[in-house]
């Protein structure tokens, strides 16, 4: 491990992925697949390790943001099918070609754009058809049971030269239930899916994939799960809202740590880092610690959050600035440079939830693990030992 450096790092548990994969597993009909999303480097996670692992595990397919991430894919070797969920530029069909990658396509035009390139180079292009079913965001919109224009529209996207569509999917607005109590809404949006693909059957044009679970709706609705199901966040162990905690044992797989870097005391009328936000009125004993917000730590917790210093709380005091910040630790006793301590996640001596984390800063685990960031190398942790470092600055890795 020549290159990893104990400043602030985050530990992530391989095992934890694979019980993870296994509790999704354990949840689908025996014929459904699984379309492991891996995008923004697998949540944050590493997914030069996570793809492989996952891959071995035996996710049926990967789902990625971009082309960059499906090309990311390709050169860890990784030879399953990699679906494109967002926009690609349509002069990139021959690369989609190469690299063997499928592209979702969600409108009329853009599907001529590919088809188009996709000819003037000579080769075809693997696609799914996204449908927006009431998400509002991307894909053809069909929000009314009889709009038979959408349907001539994907129709004619679907015959279109060069094009060969594989799948077809709708993405899922409220099935975390946060403002969708009953699963309503995703009821309806189930509807008009099932019925599009239903019409394009009647016309001939049948899909060998129907998909639309995210986590939340393969934790919720078993029915829902057609030919694929496409989790994210529940392969890394977190829950896609607070409604469907404990739904299903899942292990958070990250753990953010960092360690002291000195101790000191400090005396009343005494501040603390930018703008002097925080006076001391006593003696206090605090704690300088190697992490800001170029590491993704939000500078929101200023004043405000907390980190686990020996199983004990330890205030976060004065402004979180770029590389560093400062705790109060006067009531945690043995506090000394260099030991460790946790910043989200669970260690031998507790647990802060990122859960708790983010709601602290106003925001969502989802946010939390992907904006940790690119200097704060990734730890691989399997069967307790440390099996491998991702290291982004120096770009190694073991
Ligand atoms: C990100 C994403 C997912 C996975 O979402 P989770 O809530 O993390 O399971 C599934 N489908 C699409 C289209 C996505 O963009």
């Amino acid at each position: 491990m020549s290159t990893f450096l104990p400043r602030t790092w985050a530990e992530i548990n391989i095992d934890s992925i694979s019980h993870n994969y296994h509790t999704i597993k354990n949840l689908l009909k025996p014929e459904v697949q699984m379309m492991a999303v891996v995008k923004a480097d697998a949540y944050g996670h590493g997914v030069q390790y996570i793809a492989p692992e996952l891959d071995k595990l035996g996710a049926d397919w990967f789902a990625v943001s971009n082309l960059e991430e499906a090309m990311q894919l390709r050169n860890l070797n990784i030879v399953k099918p990699i679906l494109i969920l967002g926009y690609t530029p349509p002069n990139m069909a021959k690369a989609l070609s190469d690299y063997n990658i499928s592209q979702t396509v969600f409108d009329l035009s853009y599907a001529k754009a590919l088809s188009s390139y996709a000819v003037e180079n000579n080769v075809t292009v693997k696609i799914h058809i996204k449908i927006d079913t009431g998400m509002g965001r991307l894909g053809f919109v069909y929000h009314k049971l009889n709009d038979t224009a959408c349907i001539d529209e994907i129709y004619t996207a679907c015959t279109l030269d060069n094009l060969e569509s594989e799948g077809i999917f709708t993405h899922f607005a409220s099935s975390d239930l946060d403002g969708d109590e009953s699963g309503e809404f995703t009821k309806t949006q189930f509807k008009l899916f099932c019925t599009a693909t239903d019409e394009l059957e009647q016309k001939g044009v049948s899909f060998k994939l129907r998909h639309c679970c995210n986590s939340a709706a393969t934790l919720n609705n078993p029915e829902y799960q057609l030919d694929m199901v496409r989790p994210g966040i529940i392969l890394y162990g977190m829950h896609p809202s607070a409604a469907l905690k404990d739904r299903a044992d899942l292990k958070p797989a990250m753990c953010l740590k960092s360690v002291v870097s000195m101790v000191k005391t400090l005396s009343s009328g005494d501040s603390i880092s930018y703008g002097r936000t925080f006076t001391v009125n006593d003696n206090i004993t605090v704690a300088t610690v190697p992490v800001g917000y170029a590491d993704g730590y939000p500078r929101s917790l200023s004043n405000k959050g907390y980190v686990m210093i020996n199983g004990k709380k330890a205030n976060i005091v004065g402004r979180i600035c770029m590389d560093q910040m400062v705790v109060d630790v006067t009531d945690i006793d043995n506090v000394t440079a260099s030991q460790e301590i946790l910043l989200f996640g669970t260690d031998d001596n507790g647990t802060l939830s990122v859960e708790d984390f983010s709601c602290l800063c106003g925001t969502i685990n989802y946010e939390t693990v992907c904006i940790v960031g690119k200097r704060v190398s990734r730890v691989f942790v399997k069967n307790g030992e440390k099996i491998g470092y991702l290291n982004y600055i120096l770009n190694t890795h073991q």
